[in-house]
């Protein structure tokens, strides 16, 4: 059954298989897609890689995609996560306009088909437990045996199905299953399990059903009554598409195209929603959005762009092979899209005083700064100059090696948007530490450039120790020290491999502007980095995250080597 021989042209097969279609007026000309999450978790970026090509190829086309709650499991789902799914796609920019549903919107039909296929021969209660039917199913070198149950009558096995939607039943007692083949080479061909009973509340049936159909059953069900063109869905489905096309062929209804793709996968960071679970529930981190998180409330806490995401999904394409990708390169696509549209700050990680001493006591200035160079749209701000000031400890050397362009005793550097400054004086505590960085700076040197054109090889940053704001940051690193997290020893699980460093909080003083930060605004701290005001951030005490360093760290090495 597997098209995988197929090679594909362009980097998205599905889309040649959509114009293939369209131009044989198969489905009248239709595209429509659907993207259907359970509800038992918060989405993560493979999710995204789903969304954006769900709602990519229906924009593409044309067409349509539906918002679908695939909640046919009342055991593991619930309301919050039905709200941050919504809140997660339109956060992506996608809309769905009014066409949300729900999988439990549908009981009442699942229930009448499997009616139709106990009627027609397609469909039997099966008595054995759980374990039974493990055992019966056989395995890929041994064919499953037949249930002793297999054999009731239309009329036997209706009267069964009927009582256990009455609630006569307890959990397990009885199932119903599909009548196809014992011997099929396909596992999942022998007679799969279609309604088990769960006398469980569900979020939105409530108490309604005590029955519940089975994902491979409804699944294909839900896009033929919605009317899905091309039901797209990760490549483990593959070996599940017959039974797709079982199903909808034994019911005689309109029957959508299952097309498998590969899921994504990243390094250093796990998806499966299980674990992901695990994570919050253990408390390995502080919930779904905690920025270490690859779920896209994480993603967008840590200050990821919904451009970027988008961008990220476009590069990495659509195959038919499994594959992991590099997390820098989500990485990558975030800094060409914050380069673009973050605003420049001046913050100090490390501070270091600087006295100006020929800058007169009690005065100070405000000089202008561009608030992006990459875009003169986004306009100018004042930053506020005085007689003390505050660098990075790192931009100052009292013996510095040879090649060193930062400030060093006598030497000149230029202070970013403010002057030229010459480092006159080092003051010193009892232990030898600088604690002081005394310097002139040279009034015509006035926005960082002099008259007579003389040229200086470094420029700091800054901040006006008087002005400057005291900023909690919040430094993230991968929450996973290995590239694949489930490498493992025997025995230990993946939270063997999370990093114990992936959090360091630390201060900065920052310019006095970035007290007024709006929650998920992101700026670019002048050579720290990209950083974005946390939802915790307030005026009296402002929060942000590192969301990625300037430069990629990892491509840079590899660069050396
Ligand atoms: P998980 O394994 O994380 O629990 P899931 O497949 O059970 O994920 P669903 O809520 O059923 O999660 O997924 C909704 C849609 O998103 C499905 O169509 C699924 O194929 C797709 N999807 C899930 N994970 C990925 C991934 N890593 N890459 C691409 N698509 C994905
Ligand atoms: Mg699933």
């Amino acid at each position: 059954m597997s098209d995988s021989k197929e090679t594909y042209k362009g980097s998205n097969f599905i889309r040649n298989i959509i114009i293939k279609d369209l131009e044989e007026g198969k489905n009248e000309g239709r595209v429509h897609t659907r993207f259907p999450p359970e509800p038992n978790g918060y989405l993560h970026i493979g999710h995204a890689k789903s969304i954006c090509l769900n709602f990519g190829m229906a924009e593409e086309f044309g067409g349509m995609c539906n918002l679908r709650f695939d909640d046919t499991n009342p055991l593991k789902e619930d309301t919050e996560y039905v709200e941050s799914i919504r809140r997660d796609v339109k956060w992506l920019g996608f809309d769905w306009e009014d066409r949300e549903y729900f999988a439990s919107d549908y009981f009442g039909k699942f229930y009448e088909y499997a009616i139709q296929l106990v009627k027609d021969g397609y469909a039997y209660v099966d008595d054995l437990t759980a374990e039974e039917i493990r055992q019966h199913r056989g395995s890929l070198t041994e064919a499953g045996k037949e249930s002793p149950f297999r054999n009731r009558s239309a009329e036997e096995n209706l009267d069964l199905l009927e009582r256990m939607r009455k609630g006569e039943f307890k959990d397990g007692e009885k199932v119903l299953r599909a009548k196809i083949d014992m011997s099929s080479p396909n596992i999942n061909m022998r007679d799969p399990v279609i309604y088990r009973i769960a006398h469980a509340e569900h979020h939105n049936t409530g108490g309604e059903w005590c029955i519940y159909p089975m994902y491979d059953f409804a699944h294909g069900l839900e896009d033929s009554i919605e009317g899905i063109t091309h039901s797209l869905c990760t490549l483990e489905f593959e070996d599940h598409r017959p039974l797709y096309d079982w199903f909808l062929e034994k019911l005689g209804v309109y029957h959508p195209q299952q097309i498998e793709f590969a899921r994504l996968n990243l390094t250093n960071t796990v998806m499966s929603k299980r674990k992901l679970l695990k994570l919050v529930q253990d408390k390995y981190v502080n919930g779904w959005d905690d920025p270490r998180m690859p779920t896209i409330a994480g993603l967008r806490r840590r200050g990821f762009t919904p451009e970027s995401i988008r961008m990220f999904t476009d590069i990495i394409g659509v195959s038919k092979s499994n594959s992991i990708i590099e997390y820098s390169l989500l990485e990558n696509c975030l800094r060409d899209d914050l380069n673009k549209r973050a605003h420049r700050r001046m913050a100090v990680l490390d501070p270091l005083k600087m006295v100006i001493v020929n800058y007169p006591e009690g005065q100070e200035e405000l000089l202008e700064a561009e608030n992006n160079p990459e875009n003169e749209a986004d306009g100018k701000r004042m930053i506020p100059f005085g007689r003390e000031l505050y660098i990075e400890r790192e931009d100052f050397m009292e013996n510095p090696p040879k090649k060193y362009f930062r400030l060093s005793p006598g030497g000149e550097i230029r202070l970013k948007h403010a002057y030229y400054v010459k480092c006159v004086d080092v003051i010193k505590d009892a232990d030898g530490n600088v604690t002081e960085v005394h310097c002139t700076y040279d009034p015509a040197s006035r926005g960082g450039w002099t008259e007579d054109g003389r040229k200086v090889k470094g420029t700091s940053h800054w901040v006006s120790a008087k002005h400057a704001v005291k900023c909690e940051v919040r430094m993230y690193d991968n929450l996973f020290t290995r590239e694949n997290p489930d490498d493992v020893e025997e025995g230990k699980d993946f939270t063997a491999n999370i990093n114990p460093d992936s959090l360091k909080i630390t201060e900065c003083w920052g310019e006095p502007a970035l007290a007024e930060a709006v929650e998920f605004t992101s700026f670019q701290f002048m050579r720290q980095g990209y950083f974005v005001a946390d939802p915790d951030t307030t005026k009296e005490k402002p929060v942000f995250n590192r969301t990625v360093s300037l430069k990629d760290s990892w491509a840079k090495e590899q660069q050396k080597s």
